[in-house]
């Protein structure tokens, strides 16, 4: 690299080295483009907030958290009854053991493919240039063929509880010491619904107040009713249509009443990281939101992309993933199939996921629904797991019998609905995925099962 103002020269800089970013890397590196992937904790950002603070240290969170809870099942079983504790620093060294393989594995294979991932934070100096500044002082500049801004999203702090050492953002819980005996969780969206039903598993008393009307207040209703009647079941307390007002020596304070709480947990959504990347310098005036406005191969302008929390649409590593192979497409000139599927899921109890339509959205577009549901317990393995709470819908077109989405709750329906988004990417009828032969005893044959609403 060559230190001042004498650009170096790549085909491709990508700014963050998340589930978008560095996906993003491989596949501009095996079109055969040179790349530089810049992040502002170098190699050890690999992986982004996903792997080191967000979904992955919360599913290995939810995994210890229902390995906890079995308990019952296990005496059911005839194992010897277990008392439920848990040793937390056990339980971090599990965690960081997984998040550290994970990212070993996606830096070996940045490296096997030649990319260049260097530490520093980058900023548009025009439509062709990226300065980097190094954390160690110098700055280096990039001239670019194509740039793919994939820097994320920050948690929104709540002005009414900010800097205040009782309250954490949810990457928090998973550094924690031990666990709290009573937390408040502010936002009852993804997050708060996680990691609530985590908690609550693991002893802790809950409550999640939400400022809307319901918890998951943008997911399926239905669907959310049912995590609604799940959380309660643990024992979480759920306090919908409330506005928190600060902090008191009690706890959390909606007004003149005071939540309890050792401590609280603020969850109230994300915003894009787009502030900082200089974007006025390239021409692009960010969405009110932060959002980075873009078509739909997720171009910003012919030659800078913005993917995953940047761009519009919602805040998943899936979804970013895919954004980075629209972009990479665009801005090689390779074909991409446009528009895609992409599955919500929630790891609650009984867990949620949809795909496509669901019922209300299907009848606004005209469509006369037709709606086939499964109970969960319909599959003999359901009661072998022990979960036979939920059931699966299917969005059908009545007319044609095209399938028009599925909402599934109840255990493995995060797993279950890749069939769903795979028979929707490829067209499907709901009869075919019913005339499907599936193995007995799984619960994939759900699928092929159906009774009157
Ligand atoms: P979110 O947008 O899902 O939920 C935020 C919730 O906070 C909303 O229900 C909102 O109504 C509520 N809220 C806002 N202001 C409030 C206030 N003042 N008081 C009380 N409630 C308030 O955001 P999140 O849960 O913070 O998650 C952040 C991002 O992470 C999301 O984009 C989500 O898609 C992603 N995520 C995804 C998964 C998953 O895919 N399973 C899991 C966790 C997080």
């Amino acid at each position: 690299m060559v230190v001042g103002e004498m650009p170096e020269r790549a085909d491709v800089v990508i700014v963050g080295a998340g589930p978008g970013g560095y996906h993003a890397a491989l596949e501009a590196a095996a079109a055969g483009r040179s790349v530089i992937l810049v992040d502002r904790d170098g190699d050890a950002g690999v992986g982004g907030v996903c792997l080191r603070e967000g979904c992955i240290p919360s599913k290995a969170l939810l995994q210890l958290a229902a390995a906890a809870r079995g308990a019952d099942l296990r005496s059911e079983m005839g194992l010897p009854a277990h008392d439920g504790s848990v040793d937390f620093a056990r339980f971090r060294a599990w965690k960081d053991g997984i998040v550290t393989r994970l990212g070993d594995a996606v830096r070996d294979r940045l490296r096997r493919a030649g990319v260049e991932v260097v530490a520093g934070t980058a900023r548009l100096r025009d439509a062709r240039t990226m300065r980097v500044e190094t954390p160690e002082g110098p700055s280096f500049l990039y001239e670019f063929d194509a740039a793919i801004l994939a820097t994320g999203s920050r948690a929104i702090e709540l002005p009414a509880l900010s800097g205040d050492p009782r309250v954490i953002h949810a990457s928090g819980v998973f550094e924690l010491d031990e666990l709290p005996e009573r937390a408040a969780i502010v936002g009852g969206g993804y997050i708060g619904v996680e990691l609530g039903t985590a908690l609550a598993k693991l002893g802790v008393r809950v409550t999640i107040v939400e400022a809307g009307a319901r918890i998951l207040p943008t997911f399926d209703a239905s669907a959310a009713s049912d995590v609604a009647t799940g959380l309660r079941k643990l024992g979480v307390e759920l306090r919908t249509g409330a506005a928190v007002t600060g902090l008191g020596d009690r706890g959390l304070m909606l007004g003149d009443e005071a939540i309890t709480a050792d401590l609280v947990i603020s969850a109230v959504g994300r915003r894009p990281a787009s502030d900082s990347l200089g974007l006025d310098a390239a021409g692009i005036v960010p969405l009110p939101s932060g959002h980075v406005p873009t078509d739909a191969r997720r171009l910003a302008t012919p030659r800078i992309a913005a993917i995953g929390d940047l761009a519009p649409g919602p805040g998943l590593a899936h979804k970013a993933t895919a954004d980075a192979e629209a972009a990479v497409a665009a801005l090689v000139g390779n074909p991409h199939p446009g528009e895609q599927q992409i599955p919500l899921v929630i790891f609650s109890d009984p867990e949620v996921a949809a795909v496509g339509l669901d019922r209300h959205s299907a009848e606004e577009l005209g469509y006369r629904v037709e709606e086939r549901v499964t109970p969960v317990a319909a599959a003999g393995k359901s009661w072998i797991l022990g979960e036979t709470t939920g059931r699966h819908r299917r969005i059908v077109d009545a007319d044609s019998g095209l399938l028009l989405g599925a909402v599934l709750t109840g255990t493995h329906a995060t797993e279950l609905i890749g069939e769903y988004a795979l028979a929707l990417e490829a067209g499907l009828l709901a009869d075919d995925l019913a005339l499907t032969i599936h193995p007995h005893p799984t619960l994939s044959e759900l699928a092929t099962l159906s009774f009157a609403p």
